[in-house]
């Protein structure tokens, strides 16, 4: 297919905010994308790989304006202005390339291919001259477009697509175009079978939750629905986690969830999820990264506490003082997550613990369809006693006291609080489900996300130092709900500081105004409050009250996890 096929798409797709059309546009694409299928799935999304795959392009705004300058003749300032003005990149290189192409004619017409091979190549590309040689196939790639493809081509290799084809509409995407009918889908995009259409939905969704990759669920879409349903989990591709909600007390889980009920420790660390394959361990992030390099400790430990052949486990890795063992926060070895040199060292400094929770995979057959329960009583076969890689600790209950006695006990020992897991529940990947509740004793933090920033004065002068923080709505768009000043250090060594988030958002600098800057979001933080407002002074309607931020969440959270307007709604309620 033709790359100014996909652009005219993108175009379609980025004229309307409604979801419904947005679906369309992309089914009628998927349905004549031929041997395409696969990388224009991934094309639309602003990726070159599926999502499991974390390799990035890495290409800076900086060099993106010196490409621009060097094929338009114009100068970096010029470029740089009329970025500021249109805070755009993509704009920026389709203004150039139309006035240039009244000029020149194109030479070669690209395909989706040939694009998909050139940016997979600037993915690839490393060491000392791999600037020049990123810049010499943009730059190529760039003689060779119009306008309209030089706008969302840009926009790709920054990694900003930005034209709105969340999961959710590609997977109803997928369904209009190759099983419509088994859906209930008529010829003009209506749903006349409710009930065919959500079970369909659902049978899609699982299959995607298992692959993680919507070129191969289209592909397969596209022979049929039986081939969806043989779907299965792939070992070493990373699959994603289960979450829960936030609740009360043990008393009213206990309510909830029907007894008897699992309890269990929450630990303040994050989320590995463990594929073992023979003797091969490979350890991802809740974001689907791979550390398997970050975490050599923990590597061994599987091998010596997993006995089954093959398997794969959700677990938690917590921070351990090296001195005296005890429990450490997260924040402790949130350095471990990126680390690329001395990692052994590291390591040995920065010791930490496995508590292995559930299990979704065993010995070749797939286990998250089994309850809760089942699943424990498989773990508990999985896992040899070993001193640094353990089973979560457990217990199941309808007692309320035994229930109460265990979270109180969990907090004296120093773990954040307990989950309250009901037992005939089945692991469902990627999804926030009522059957985990979260019990932890503190007013519970929230996620956001920094979209804008005011540079200090005096002794602060040269760091960001108040932001604009912001949550989602119910559309996944962002909106502002509050400023926030405190909670950072000064000084580095004492945690999360002021020197260091200015070096996290400095890249993400849209606009300047003034001491004001726009910030593109990319920077989650956690933080807590006070009190929770209504205010016309936001977005969101509402205000924090005395927010102070926490924690750095950016490596273990993007910007779509951040907390959303209905989970805003429900603290305001509860604290009223
Ligand atoms: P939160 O980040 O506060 O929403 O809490 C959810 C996180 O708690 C999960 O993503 C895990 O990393 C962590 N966690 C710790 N212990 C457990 C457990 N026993 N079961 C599930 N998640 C746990």
């Amino acid at each position: 297919m033709e790359y100014s096929v996909l652009c005219q798409t993108y175009a379609r797709i980025d004229s309307t905010s409604k979801r419904l059309e947005k679906t369309r546009f992309i089914a009628e694409l998927l349905k004549q994308s031929g041997e395409s299928l696969r990388l224009i799935c991934y094309l639309l999304q602003g990726r070159i790989h599926p999502a499991w795959n974390k390799e990035v392009l890495g290409i800076s705004h900086k060099l993106i304006i010196k490409v621009l300058a060097q094929v338009s003749g114009s100068s970096t300032q010029h470029i740089e202005r009329t970025w500021e003005q249109t805070g755009d990149l993509g704009i920026v290189a389709e203004q150039h390339i139309r006035s240039r192409t009244q000029e020149t004619l194109f030479s070669q017409t690209l395909t989706v291919q040939h694009v998909h091979t050139q940016l997979s190549r600037i993915a690839q590309t490393q060491g000392v001259k791999s600037t020049d040689i990123k810049l010499k196939i943009i730059s190529e790639l760039l003689s060779n477009v119009s306008g309209q493809e030089a706008k969302y081509l840009i926009r790709t290799i920054l990694e900003q697509l930005r034209i709105g084809t969340a999961d959710a509409t590609m997977r109803d995407a997928i369904i209009y175009a190759f099983l419509a009918q088994e859906a209930g889908v008529d010829a003009n995009y209506t749903i006349t079978e409710r009930e065919a259409y959500t079970r369909v939905t659902t049978q899609v969704q699982n299959a995607y939750d298992r692959i993680n990759d919507f070129g191969v669920l289209a592909e397969t879409a596209r022979k049929g629905l039986e081939e969806i349903k043989q779907i299965r989990i792939t070992l070493g591709k990373p699959i994603k986690i289960m979450l829960g909600y936030k609740g009360t007390t043990p008393t009213n889980a206990l309510k909830t969830l029907d007894k008897p009920v699992l309890f269990q420790y929450k630990y303040d660390g994050f989320r590995v999820e463990i594929h073992k394959q023979d003797d091969e361990i490979t350890i991802f992030t809740r974001r689907l990264e791979n550390v398997t390099e970050q975490f050599p400790d923990v590597v061994a430990y599987a091998r010596e506490a997993i006995t089954a052949r093959n398997v794969i486990l959700d677990a938690e890795a917590i921070g351990l003082d090296k001195h005296t063992g005890a429990y450490k926060p997260f924040q402790h070895i949130s350095q471990r997550i990126r680390r690329k040199h001395s990692i052994e060292e590291v390591a040995k400094e920065l010791p930490v613990e496995v508590r292995v929770f559930d299990i979704l995979y065993k010995d070749d057959e797939e286990v998250l369809e089994h309850s809760l329960e089942h699943r424990q009583h498989i773990l508990e076969q999985t896992i040899h006693n070993h001193k640094q890689f353990l089973l979560a600790h457990t217990i199941i209950t309808g007692d309320e006291k035994e229930a109460e006695e265990f979270y109180t006990q969990a907090l004296r020992e120093g773990v954040e609080g307990v989950f309250a897991k009901k037992i005939t529940s089945t692991y469902q990947p990627g999804t926030r489900v009522g059957t985990w509740i979260k019990l932890k004793d503190t007013h519970e933090p929230i996620d956001v996300t920094i979209v804008g920033a005011e540079w200090g004065e005096g002794k602060r002068s040269g760091w960001l130092t108040s932001f604009t923080l912001a949550i989602q709505d119910e559309e996944g768009n962002l909106c502002t709900i509050g400023k926030v000043g405190t909670g950072l250090k000064e000084k580095e060594e004492e945690g999360f500081s002021f020197p260091e988030i200015t070096r996290l958002l400095e890249p993400l600098i849209r606009e300047k105004k003034g001491k004001e800057v726009v910030i593109e979001p990319g920077v989650q933080v956690e933080v807590t409050y006070e009190e929770l407002q209504k205010s016309s002074a936001y977005d969101s309607g509402y205000a924090l009250r005395f927010p102070r931020i926490l924690r750095n969440r950016t490596e273990e959270k993007n910007v779509e996890d951040i907390t959303n307007i209905h989970y805003i709604e429900q603290i305001y309620r509860e604290q009223e």
